[in-house]
């Protein structure tokens, strides 16, 4: 498979820029084509701002959803987003590495989501009626494809349990596995998630590394999150509630998106 790891850490030496390279060693094993997008290092514009537009009339007003549709339409995106929308293509399976930093991804890979995922390539994308609200949740250009999360976290499992005081981690990653991978339509695998690392020493590194190289073996394998299709019959469109009834037993929130039972979406 072909395998892009987007790395958004400052520090090479950190804990993350080590388990960047036992993921890509230990894919690279199993024989994969690995390419990295290493943020900090490539020094990645962030900020959505006209720059990234040179078109745009300079007295039109700047509407930045607007603008991305017809810079995409024209083929005239920065060469920076165009080259990573050719990698998400070139791509079977994403995966997006970080260290959670105030309950999400550090600015700069937000600022990657912002610039790439562009109007007419990640969202904006299918018929849009009030029949069919878009290609999206389960289906559009990315489709087909599968991605999952690599986060550290300093804080510890039990904090993000699902009554610990952060809140569920899948709650706090909801955001970014069904609204930024599973929108464009990428199959999401369970995240990778290793907690209470500030502290860390070689003796709990090791089991860390074992963990993550298994998870590295088995990218093609494993189960995604269950996430409903938008477009698979257990949404009211275009209101885009879930029908009633169709919730898994006692699932409230986040978790009314999952089908865990499979039997509709
Ligand atoms: P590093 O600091 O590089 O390393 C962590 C430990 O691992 C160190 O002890 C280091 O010696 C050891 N180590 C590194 N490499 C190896 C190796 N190869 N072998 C063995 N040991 C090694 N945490 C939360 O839980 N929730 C938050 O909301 C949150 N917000 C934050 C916001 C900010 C701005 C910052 C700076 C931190 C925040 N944190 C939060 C903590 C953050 O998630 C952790 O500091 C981060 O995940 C640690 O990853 P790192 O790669 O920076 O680790």
């Amino acid at each position: 498979m072909k395998i892009l790891l987007v790395f958004a850490h400052p520090e090479p030496r950190s804990l993350n820029g080590a388990l960047r390279d036992i993921a890509v060693a230990e894919l690279q094993n199993q024989g994969h084509e690995v390419r990295v997008s290493d943020l900090y290092a490539d020094r990645w514009k962030s900020e959505v701002d006209r720059a990234d537009f040179p078109s745009l009339p300079p007295d039109a007003r700047f509407k930045p959803a607007a603008a991305s549709g017809e810079a995409f339409a024209a083929d005239a995106l920065t060469g920076d987003v165009r080259a990573e929308q050719g990698k998400l293509l070139w791509a079977d399976v994403l995966i997006l590495q970080f260290p959670l930093w105030w309950y999400g991804m550090p600015a700069i890979l937000k600022g990657w989501v912002d610039r790439v995922y562009a109007y007419g390539f990640a969202y904006g994308v299918g018929e849009h009626s009030d029949r069919h609200w878009g290609d999206r949740f389960g289906e559009g250009t990315l489709a087909g494809k599968r991605a999952m999360l690599l986060v550290t976290t300093g804080g510890w499992e039990t904090h993000y349990s699902a009554r610990g005081i952060n809140g569920p981690i899948d709650d706090l990653l909801f955001p970014i596995n069904h609204g930024i991978l599973y929108y464009p339509g990428y199959d999401v695998l369970p995240p990778f998630v290793a907690y209470r690392v500030d502290r860390l020493d070689q003796a709990a590194f090791e089991p860390i590394a074992k963990r993550l190289r298994e998870r590295m073996r088995t990218l093609a394998t494993t189960s995604p999150i269950p996430y409903r299709r938008q477009n698979g019959g257990d949404y009211l469109i275009p209101n885009l509630q879930l029908r009633p009834g169709l919730e898994d037993f006692g699932a409230s929130g986040f978790a009314l998106h999952l089908n865990r039972a499979g039997t509709a979406g």
